[in-house]
């Protein structure tokens, strides 16, 4: 294959263009915004060994009491999304798929490790992240699901029922990442276009800015967005801050998340990122600001808004990844809570398929088989 369209410049279209690059391909890169635009705004932790399987009793419990708290909210769902999460509640993942997904975790932190030593400009580093517990139920229930997990132990913080510190989590600063990787693509030759892809059609046919692209193969990374093309993925809205906390408290060594409240804080050299909201829907999420901003000046002090920007969690039925191909179209997309985390392993599988390197993966593709031509807009 000599030529691909890639849709998408989120986390996950950007690894996909830079794979294809570097495997000699002529990429062209369709991003509405700017790059990065879908996904900058999340906290940017690079989260081993875990994957929110969403469809069970012990997430919906989880999910409820989040509801009740107010942290979780429920404003719509594609019904597509939710017939299949009905239709394979209760499922449990196979030793094959629990060492799958170990597998993609593994390889999504060796590239980060990688460019991360190839130059500092990725931002990224591994500090580790401490979790913080406002009830001792919550806490007592982490401690009994980490029995088999290695890499953490158990803390003390004022104020908390407990804590915990996980080792071997890393983070990166998305912004800086997503400039960087800009860069690389620059330098890479691949074209971008700034527009909003219309259609895409199982040829691989992209209509864009007016005209029409015939590349031999499309990735369609365009997180929510592919839904229109009959992956059922629903929309979970959440908020990015970044805050300037010059003169502030001295800087956490790691960052934290706060359970209960789906908090996260990250510090970096020029500012602090929160990110918090969990919101079932299509709209813009509106998470209750203030009331965060006042909660977040025990860890960072006074501090400054810089900015703000909200995006979406791209949620599967299972809450795991979706990367499958239909003639000449791959889709890639399902990182849900971590998207970041995942995005060099589903980007590279989708161009290793893209590349006609091996079949759909039964558990990654099971959400692609209705895939269809339509409009993204
Ligand atoms: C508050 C919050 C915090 C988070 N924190 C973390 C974290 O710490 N660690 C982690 O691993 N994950 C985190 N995530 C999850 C992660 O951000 C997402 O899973 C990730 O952004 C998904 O990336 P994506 O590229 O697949 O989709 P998106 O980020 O949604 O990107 C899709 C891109 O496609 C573009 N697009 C869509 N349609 C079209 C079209 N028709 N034409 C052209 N362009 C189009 C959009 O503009 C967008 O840029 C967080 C999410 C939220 C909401």
């Amino acid at each position: 294959m000599s030529q691909a369209v890639v849709v998408g410049g989120g986390i996950t279209g950007l690894f996909c263009a830079y794979y294809l690059a570097r495997e000699g391909v002529s990429v062209t890169l369709i991003e509405e915004g700017e790059l990065g635009e879908g996904s900058v705004h999340a906290a940017g932790l690079i989260e081993p060994t875990t994957f929110y399987q969403i469809n069970n009793s012990k997430y919906l419990r989880d999910a409820l009491s989040f509801a009740r708290r107010g942290v979780l909210r429920f404003k719509s769902v594609n019904p597509r999304w939710l017939l299949s999460y009905i239709r394979h509640f209760g499922e449990t993942l196979s030793p094959e798929d629990t060492e799958l997904l170990g597998n993609m975790s593994e390889y999504s932190i060796a590239e980060y490790r990688r460019l991360g030593e190839e130059d500092s400009a990725w931002c990224y580093t591994q500090p580790g992240l401490l979790e913080l517990y406002e009830e001792k139920r919550s806490f007592e229930a982490e401690l009994d699901s980490l029995r088999a997990r290695k890499g953490w132990r158990r803390v003390e913080r004022d104020g908390y029922a407990g804590g915990v510190i996980f080792e071997d989590v890393g983070v990166v600063n998305t912004e800086r990442f997503a400039q960087r990787m800009a860069k690389e693509l620059v330098d890479s030759r691949v074209r971008v276009i700034h527009a909003k892809a219309e259609r895409v059609n199982l040829d691989g046919e992209v209509e864009v800015a007016g005209g029409t692209l015939r590349p031999e193969r499309t990735i369609v990374a365009a997180g929510i967005a592919c839904r229109r093309l009959g992956v059922p993925i629903t929309a979970v809205g959440g908020v990015g801050f970044r805050l300037s906390v010059e003169g502030g408290r001295r800087r956490e060594e790691r960052p934290i998340i706060v359970y209960e409240r789906s908090l996260a804080l990250a510090w970096f050299d020029e500012w602090v990122k929160i990110t918090l909201g969990l919101e079932f829907g299509f709209s813009p999420p509106k998470p209750k600001t203030d009331s965060v901003l006042r909660y977040t000046q025990r860890f960072v002090g006074q501090a400054r808004l810089i900015d703000s920007k909200w995006g979406f969690r791209p949620c599967s039925p299972d809450g795991l990844p979706v990367v499958g191909a239909k003639d000449a179209v791959v889709v890639a997309t399902g990182g849900f809570r971590l998207g970041w985390s995942f995005a060099p392993a589903i980007a590279r599988r989708a161009v290793d398929l893209a590349l006609g390197r091996g079949n759909n993966h039964p558990r990654l593709s099971r959400y692609t088989r209705k895939l269809h031509s339509g409009t993204l807009t």
